[in-house]
């Protein structure tokens, strides 16, 4: 029995069924490198599924992260505040878009910060509703559950969610929806389903992650933040997997030049640490009253010493730009795929930044979904070496998510492994 097939028997038998997992048992890694315990070498375009914007095991940020377990891991910033946490909250409210007063709470996970928006949007407008959109995914707590766009596997069996949460419909305009169709959606919701004056917010995902990579166009983003203002609806961007630097900006609503009232993000801030963060309009942040925000591990001293690392490194070597430049790559090597005569099965090829996806179907006149393909794809390039992520509400979507730390070497060859694996399966 190979040291994999052990661990995956344990693992069956001690870890339920419900976390989904892949055969990938780590043992090191190392920038976009990963080996696994039977010494298998993959190159890894998942990144803790974009948490590891700055690679794994950055220097500077191990180095930062080791420096702060000398001095203190764990207080409760409620019990004993320290400086990072103000550093790093003043460094938030800056680099953040929006040119007013901002403040910045640290909690833990992606969905404790959308939960805690969801917190704030109320407590601030007196408010309840709250809308977020078809294909979203805002994590996997009760509010999280209730906002996410996807029924299976994250909701089934999961309810009854949390009321007054409302969906329209996500732009995409692969599939048909235009900007106009999709405000004209919101203004429907509003005659049919909930009156304007109630909602307390629209969470929005500038690029929508888990469900497939679709790219909000800018005007549509604009044009959701004028109905937000007419309205006195708050603007929340959840850019848990759009933020620090993944799509050529610190945060992916910049390319539209919207500042959003509250901003949600996670993954990459932690360089590997869990760390998240709201940041948000000053008067907003402090509409809860004392007591009414927080937690006993919110803001961890070595999460945060590691985040001040990350947004040193993304300055420092210009990751922002790098996105840009492997974003580039992808594209270009996946738009060659597409053109090639034999490879039929690809329907869509886009990217914002180092977010690129390449959307499979069975058919590129009625864009019919392939997520048997999309599967054999995955699983195919992890028997070559690459790990690779799908997403979207068919399964049909494969997304590529490269730490942007990632030395060009590999991913060229994370590429020609991707290339290889999509010969291999979808036959040429
Ligand atoms: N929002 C978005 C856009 C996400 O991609 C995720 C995680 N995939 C979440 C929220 C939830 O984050 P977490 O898993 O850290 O709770």
């Amino acid at each position: 029995m190979s040291a994999t097939a052990m661990l995956e028997a344990r693992r069956a038998v001690a870890i339920p069924r419900g976390l989904g997992t892949r055969d990938i048992y780590a043992a090191r890694a190392e920038n976009a490198e990963l080996w696994d315990v039977r010494g298998r070498h993959f190159i890894d375009f998942a990144a803790g599924i974009a948490v590891l914007n700055t690679g794994h095991r950055h220097p500077a940020i191990v180095a930062a992260a080791q420096a702060q377990l000398d001095t203190f891991t764990h207080t409760c910033f409620h019990v004993s505040p320290f400086e990072a946490y103000i550093r790093l909250a003043e460094r938030l409210n800056t680099l953040t878009p929006g040119d007013f007063a901002k403040k910045t709470m640290l909690v833990t996970t992606g969905a404790e910060a959308v939960e805690n928006a969801v917190k704030i949007a109320r407590s601030a407008t007196g408010r309840s509703a709250v809308i977020a959109f078809g294909g979203a995914f805002h994590g996997r707590t009760m509010m999280g559950m209730a906002l996410t766009g996807k029924v299976a596997p994250y909701k089934r069996g999961f309810g009854p969610f949390p009321a007054e949460v409302f969906h329209a419909p996500f732009p995409k305009t692969y599939h048909g929806v235009d900007t106009q169709q999709a405000i004209a959606g919101l203004q429907q919701l509003f005659r049919t389903d909930v009156d304007p004056a109630r909602v307390a917010a629209i969470i929005v995902e500038p690029v929508q992650g888990e469900g497939g990579f679709y790219i909000a166009p800018f005007d549509f983003l604009r044009q959701l933040r004028a109905t937000c203002d007419e309205h006195g609806i708050l603007l929340i961007a959840d850019e848990i997997q759009t933020g620090i630097a993944r799509t050529g900006r610190m945060f992916a609503i910049e390319h539209a030049d919207v500042a959003p009232d509250l901003i949600v993000m996670a993954k990459g801030l932690g360089g590997g640490f869990p760390l998240a963060a709201v940041t948000g309009r000053a008067d907003l942040m402090d509409a809860a009253a004392p007591g009414g925000l927080g937690g006993t591990f919110g803001g961890n001293p070595v999460s945060i010493s590691a985040a001040h690392a990350v947004l040193d490194v993304v300055e420092a070597e210009g990751l922002c730009a790098r996105a840009e430049t492997i974003g580039h790559v992808m594209l270009s090597r996946f738009e060659g795929l597409a053109r090639r005569n034999t490879l039929h099965c690809i329907g869509d090829v886009r990217g914002l930044g180092a977010m690129v996806a390449v959307e499979f179907v069975k058919d590129r006149a009625t864009r019919e979904p392939d997520a048997a393909l999309t599967a054999a794809l995955v699983a195919k390039a992890q028997e070559n070496g690459l790990i690779l992520l799908y997403c979207g509400v068919d399964s049909n979507i494969v997304r590529l998510l490269t730490p942007l730390t990632i030395p060009m070497a590999h991913l060229d060859e994370g590429l020609d492994l991707l290339e290889a694996s999509l010969d291999a399966v979808a036959g040429t």
